[in-house]
Parts: structure tokens; sequence; C-alpha cells
């Protein structure tokens, strides 16, 4: 009936393997919570740093809230410390990785075709990490063995940059010894599943959304030209995987869930900013006038940006009139009307339109981003002081929020106040050395006193603590 599918768990080759720190343990517990405190550490840290990895507030903040709203029913893990990003990537993929980290490609959100598809994966990855099948393939390696799958765990991110090093990554003997040693068994796929399947229907999706998915994924993988990249290992969906889903399914009674309509949108916009503007501008055109399209709105949304992309203000702002009234059901048509008046050069408009919407919206980041860089573009400083500050008690990890403060005392040339927040964004990016050295140049500062001084040499001392920490792990 169906040609053998691909899915899900895919991990990419590190081409600096060679580099990566000693994580060899001599003791007979292969892997445990400080090593994956370690990598959970070294994972984010280049995520952050990476530029394949989707910065877009909005599209953070919608897989932020799908994410959460699955890992309620899941008490074995923390959601606070489960953390979720998306790389910019077309191929139809995710994983899940030790630290409590799930990766989402940008071609996954694509393929999906509704938000409980898209939901049942990240499910089935939720279950990986609850179920521990990392840890348990880790435990079970030979000790020689388990250095190079610590060097797998790395590899996630940057090789997709560069074609070439992946290809050469891959020739090499400890490449394909790593794609061996972290294979999910055919029995944690089924129970990955079976698990996910739970954490579905718990959140409230559409249980059917799972083998909606393995549909269209098939359907992806007759269209898809040659195989898939020969860095990415693959994990088949057979046939007896779809079977055991189905029969399950018959314990959940059939339920209609509507999409979150942000679900269509976020699409829309990772789609407008996936190419160069001209030609995107030619697609959506054609597929809005062929009604080729899922939703006429979200095609429409897309064009708009578009056009505002390639500097077509008027155009912008015609196509998005086409589709205002949306404003009512999804914040992300007020973050586009604010960045058209914004580009135009509308600063006032844009500021009374932000304000407006953060009164209804008060924690939506786009919109306190935004709003932020407006104060500060007009040299509103107080306001954006205060909006910002009033944010990171909602947000306190949030790297964005105080870079934003830096920017402000940048320009009012407080220097303490400058570094000491860009020391703050380094840290929540992960980046702790930058972080200790924005810190120092803050005691340093002239404008320093005492009292901040000595709250910055302790708050110093306390990044350097934790690196030490994570050196100590070995
Ligand atoms: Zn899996």
């Amino acid at each position: 009936m169906k040609k053998i599918l691909f899915i899900l768990i895919f991990f990419y080759i590190h081409s600096f393997a060679d580099e990566l720190p000693d994580l060899g343990s001599t003791s007979d517990n292969f892997i445990n919570k400080v090593h994956e405190k370690k990598i959970r550490h070294q994972i984010l840290s280049q995520a952050y740093s990476s530029k394949l990895v989707e910065r877009d507030p909005e599209l953070i903040f919608y897989i932020n809230k799908l994410g959460a709203r699955l890992l309620k029913g899941v008490p074995e893990l923390n959601s606070k410390n489960t953390t979720f990003f998306t790389i910019k990537d077309p191929t139809i993929n995710a994983f899940a990785m030790l630290g409590s980290i799930i990766g989402i490609h940008t071609g996954l959100l694509y393929a999906a075709n509704s938000e409980s598809e898209l939901a049942s994966v990240l499910a089935h990855e939720i279950a990986h990490l609850s179920q521990k099948h990392l840890p348990r393939i880790i435990e079970a390696q030979s000790k020689d063995k388990f250095k190079t799958s610590i060097a797998m765990v790395f590899a996630l991110l940057m090789t997709r940059s560069n074609a070439q090093i992946a290809n050469a990554a891959m020739q090499t003997a400890t490449a394909s010894a790593v794609q061996n040693t972290l294979d999910f068994t055919r029995e944690h796929e089924k129970e990955a599943d079976r698990e996910g399947l739970v954490i579905l229907n718990k959140a409230g999706f559409d249980e059917r959304g799972a083998v909606n998915f393995f549909k269209t994924l098939d359907k992806a993988n007759q269209f898809s030209v040659g195989a898939a990249p020969y860095f990415l290992r693959t994990h088949p969906v057979t046939l007896d995987r779809i079977s055991d889903i189905e029969d399950r399914l018959k314990d959940f009674p059939y339920r209609q869930v509507s999409d979150n309509p942000n679900f269509k949108f976020i699409k829309a916009k990772m789609k407008a900013f996936s190419g160069e503007p001209s030609d995107m501008i030619n697609i959506f055109t054609e597929n809005i006038s062929n009604k080729s399209y899922g939703s006429e709105s979200a095609e429409n949304f897309a064009l708009s940006y578009a056009y505002l992309r390639n500097n077509q203000m008027k155009k912008a702002r015609e196509i998005l009139d086409s589709i205002i009234h949306l404003k009512k059901i999804s914040p992300m048509i007020v973050e586009l009307e604010a960045n058209i008046l914004k580009e135009d050069g509308k600063f006032i408009a844009a500021q009374m339109l932000y304000e407006k919407a953060l009164f209804k919206n008060p924690n939506y980041n786009a919109y306190i981003y935004g709003l932020s860089e407006i104060y500060i573009h007009m040299n509103k400083f107080e306001k954006a002081v205060n909006l910002i500050e009033k944010a990171l008690e909602v947000y306190p990890s949030d790297s964005n929020l105080y870079k934003l403060l830096a920017e402000v005392y940048s320009k009012q040339q407080a220097f303490h106040l400058e570094y000491k927040n860009l020391g703050e964004y380094f840290y929540f990016s992960f980046d702790l050395k930058e972080s200790v050295n924005q810190m120092s140049l803050a005691i340093n500062a002239s404008d320093a006193n005492f009292y901040d001084k000595s709250k910055a040499e302790q708050r110093m001392k306390e990044i350097k603590a934790e690196i030490v920490m994570y050196e100590s792990i070995k």
C-alpha cells in the first residue's frame, strides 16, 4: 500500500567532532544528570550562536506555546528545562537530544497540514525524552563507543551550512561509527508513537494527526528528488508502525480540533522569509491567482510580508488591508501592521498600535521587542526601560531583553549598565566566557560606583563558578 516512509530522528554529523571535549566517563554509569546538564549547555550555546537557528520571535513564541501545551501532560519532564528550537532547513525533520532539547526543521512546519500533525511529531519526540531512550541507548554501549556517542550528541546543527564539510565528515570511519551508535530501536519508535498519542490526547489535539502526518510524509517522499541528504540519518516508518498506531487510535473517539490561527500564519511568515523577496512575491501572487493554497488569508499574509521585504510599502499595506479583520484572532496581523508602519517611517502610529496591542496581549514578545525598538529609536529611553524591566519580570532569562536594555544604556552613555546588561545577554545566550568579559568591563566602567562594582563582581563570581562547574564535568 505504501512505500517506506522516512521520519523523525535524524542526527547531524558534526564536522568538528575531534575538537569536542572529552566526556568519557570512567564510572559504569555512562550518562548521568551532570553529563546531561553539560551537554544541554553545549547544545544550547551552539544553537544560540548558529545562524541556522530561526530567531523570529513569533515563531519562538508559537513553538514554545505548542511545546508547553504538550508538556503539560508529561510530568516526567520539567517543562521549564525542556527547550525547543527551529532550524532553517527545508527538509522534513525533527529530533530529540540529550539535555531535554527538541529541534524542529522549518521543513516540518511547511509540510504539516494541520496543527495536530505538527503536534504529533513533537509529541513523538517528547516521548523519546520522557521514556529516556537516548540515555538508555548510551548506557547499553561499550565504553569506547560512548565517547563517539557524545560527539554525536553535539553533532546537531552546524554542518548543514557547509555541505562539503558534511560530506567529508560522512566519509570518515568515525562518522559512520557514530551513525550506528545512537539509533533508536524499533521498540523505541513504537513506544514513542504510543506515548506520543497519549500526550496528544492529553493536550487536546486530534490523535489522528499522527497517522495523517505519516500520509503527508509519504506524499512528500514521492515527490522528493533523490535521496534525503546523505548526512541525515533516517528512521523508517514501517507499515508495522502505522498499523500499530491505527490500532491504538481505536481507543480514542474521533474529535474535531480546529487549528490555532497562528499555525497557518507562522508557516506563511517563515515562507515569506525563505527566499528572495521578489521571487516570493511572484510565487505568492501566482498561488493566489490559481487558488493554490491551504488558506487564502495566510497566502495574503505571506505576500504582504514579501512586499514589505521588497520595500513596496503601498502594496504591503494594500494586501494587509484585505486581511486586517483577522486582527481579532491573531496577534500576528498586528505585528505585520506595525512592521509596515515602522518601515514606512510612521513611528508614532506604530508606537500607538503596539501600545494598544500590548494592553490586550501584554506578554507577546514580538510586541515588547518592537515597541522597545521604537522607543529607543525615538529616544524615549525611560519608556523603553520601564517596558523592558516589566517584561523581564515575566521572562527573566530572555536574552533579547537584556540586549535591548544594553542598547538603551549605550545610547545614554551609561557604560556600567550597558556592559552589565550585555553580560546578562551573553549569559542567557549560553556564552559564559563573553559574559565574564562584559561583566569585567562593567566593573571597570568609569561611571560605576562602589555599590555597582561590588554587585557586578558578585555576579561575575557566580558565572565563573558555573564555567568551572562545566569544565569539571568529565
Ligand atoms: Zn522516533
